[in-house]
Parts: structure tokens; sequence; C-alpha cells
């Protein structure tokens, strides 16, 4: 009984200490006596966790704010870069960077084009890249949480190797353990997976959503009360293969009407000359040509929405390149969904993603972010 108590005491002082920092990292700068009681805590509780925090040099002091007489509060700000993580996202023709802070803000981001080739060399020259990218931001290399790679394609359970990639030729199940010369923990990532890492995932009430990666393969990932959903195989969410059109457009895993030959950003990119920006600036302006392809995409994303609320029964983000992009477009998506949804006439629960750059580089950094925040 008193081992029990001992170690339930442990978890509250750790509890508490992990809501105060939060508390902290969402200002710019907040006194004590507001943490206090904006978190229904004791005020000795939330300065004992301030100092730890001070100590490991996670926090400042900045100066003081002003008082109705007597002693001037001091404030406290998160010293946000104090740790950071490095994110990368692998496609077959480019690879994105992205380095991220304590935040979750973007210090810096870079896309690349880059051939993906299976070999020794492909890996080293990204690894290369990876940290002169990183050395441009990072002075302490000790503060560099972790590196997450991403790739279109199935990853271990512990996200140590590949195991097959449609898109990049990587057709038999294999164990790809691509050498990645960072000094920092390195894990892999299935895009999809690492692009709804960059949701809010820890909400109260727990999230419940699915996120839809429309990118230059279309994937998704389920979260159910702010756990992701991987699957018995880890490909849960995988409805890029989702057959729409029986017999419709080949799909590059093979198959035929799969979702992704109608929902993946080429499909949009491609008639701009390959850049997705081109293609809603010149739709934007009145192209008619492009005005109908975004008429049909948005049709059949409204498709596989509807099918996948009635499966899911929960909020659907849409994320990815496109993602990106659909903001003045959200209304005209939410209006083609409630026309096919029987049970409401509004799709309220379409939503756009929180992070419109670069999500999936942005979701393998944070992962690391994340991690190292809930063992504070
Ligand atoms: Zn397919």
């Amino acid at each position: 009984m008193d081992h029990a108590n001992r170690l339930s005491s442990i978890d509250v002082k750790r509890l508490n200490r992990l809501i105060i920092y939060r508390a902290i990292l969402r200002e710019d700068k907040v006194s004590r006596n507001d943490l206090a009681v904006s978190l229904g805590m004791s005020l000795p509780t939330v300065a004992q966790n301030v100092k730890e925090l001070l100590d490991r040099g996670l926090i400042q002091e900045i100066g003081t704010m002003a008082s109705t007489g007597g002693r001037k509060p001091s404030l406290i700000a998160p010293l946000a870069q104090a740790r950071l993580a490095l994110g990368l996202d692998i496609t077959q023709n480019h690879i994105s960077l992205a380095v991220v802070d304590l935040k979750g803000q973007i210090l810096a981001h870079q896309r690349t084009q880059k051939k993906f080739v299976l070999s020794e060399d492909y890996f080293a020259s990204v690894a290369a890249r990876s940290s002169d990218f990183l050395a441009t931001h990072l002075r302490e290399p000790s503060a560099l949480l972790g590196y997450g790679v991403a790739f279109p394609g199935i990853v271990s359970e512990d996200g140590l190797a590949l195991l097959n990639s449609h898109m990049l030729n990587i057709c038999e199940p294999q164990t790809i353990r691509p050498p990645f010369r960072i000094e920092a923990p390195t894990r892999l990532f299935n895009d999809a997976f690492a692009a709804c890492l960059s949701e809010n995932l820890d909400e109260t009430p727990p999230a419940n959503f699915f996120y839809l990666t429309l990118s230059n393969t279309v994937g998704g990932a389920q979260v159910i009360n702010g756990k992701i959903l991987k699957g018995a195989n880890q490909r849960g969410g995988e409805v890029g293969h989702v057959s729409l059109f029986p017999d419709g457009k080949q799909c590059y895993c093979g198959g035929k009407g799969h979702y992704d030959s109608y929902g993946s950003a080429l499909s949009l990119a491609a008639p701009a000359g390959g850049r997705l920006q081109d293609f809603f600036a010149q739709e934007a302006e009145g192209n008619a040509e492009f005005a109908a392809i975004l008429d049909a995409y948005l049709k059949n994303l409204a498709l596989l929405i509807v099918n996948l609320r009635m499966c899911l029964d929960c909020d659907i983000v849409l994320g990815g390149y496109v993602g990106g992009f659909l903001g003045p477009y959200l209304q005209r998506v939410r209006d083609a969904v409630s026309a096919l949804d029987s049970f409401q006439d509004n799709a309220d629960y379409v939503r756009l993603c929180r992070h419109k750059m670069e999500s999936t580089a942005v979701g393998s950094a944070l992962y690391f972010i994340d991690k190292f925040i809930s063992e504070i």
C-alpha cells in the first residue's frame, strides 16, 4: 500500500511538471502566480517546478511585470530552442528537411530535388545534406533530440527498417535499414503517419480524427483517443488504395481505380508543369481547363471523405501538399461532402491540417519533441 502510494505521488509530481511545462511553452512570458491560478495549482508547487525547469535550462527568467505595489513578480519564458529536432521527408524525386523547436515552431525548412535510388551513396548524400542543413541552425550538437525520416512506404513497428514502398520501387517485402549518419536517435516513419504527428494529438478531450495526406502519394492515419492506429501490418490508413472506380485508372501499385490515381498532388501539378502552386495560382486567375480539373478532383475527394466518414464517424483532416492549398475551397469540399452524407446536412467535420508547410518533415521532427516533453 505504501509502495503504491509512493509511486502515485511520483506520478502526480511528474504530471504536474508536464502540465506546468506545457503551459509555459504555450506562452511567450508568464508569472508563477498566473500559472498557479490558470492551472489550479498551489504557488509552491508551481515555484518548485519552475525552479527545476530553470535549473535544466529549459526556461528563463525575464524582467518583471507592472505591479500594484509590493514585490514585483518576475516573469518566466520558454527557451524554445534549448532542444531541436530534425525531420526529413523522402519522396521519389525530392527531399524536404525541417528543424523544429520545443514550441513546435518550424525554424527552417528546405525542399530540394533529389531522385531516390536505393543505394549506400544515396543515403550517405542525404545524411550529408541533412548535416549541412542542421549545422546552420544547431549551435550545440547535444541539443538535437532526434532525426525523423519519413518514406512513402511501410515501416517496421520499431521504426528502424523500411519494409516496402511501391512508390520507391521496393516492391518485395524487405528489411532495409538505411545508414543515417546523424549523431542522434533516428527513426523511420510512414509519410502519412509522420504528417499526422504534426497535428495536435494531446488535445483535451483526446483527439479523434482521420488525417488524409494528399501529397504525391495519398495516405492517411487514424487517431483514436490521441493515439495513431497502425493496424496489424503497419498499413492502417492506406486509403490511397481504396478502390473508388473499379476498372478505373491504373494505380502505381498495380491495381485499378484506386483513389491515389485521382487524389494525388501529381494529378493537379502535372497539368501545370509539375508545380502545385502554379496550378492553384492559374486556377485562381480563371484558367478554365484547370477549373474543370479541380472540380473533378474535389468531387472525387468528397466521395472518399464521405466513405471515410461513414466508416469512422470522426473529423476528417485534409493534409499533405494539396491540403495546404485547400483553404479557399474548403466550403466547396464541405458542400460536396454534405450532398453525399445521408446523416447530416453539413460537413463541418472536414477541416484543414494545422501545418500547411512540409507537414511530413515537421511531423517526423515533432515525434522527438513530443517524446522529450512527455518525459520531462
Ligand atoms: Zn493502388
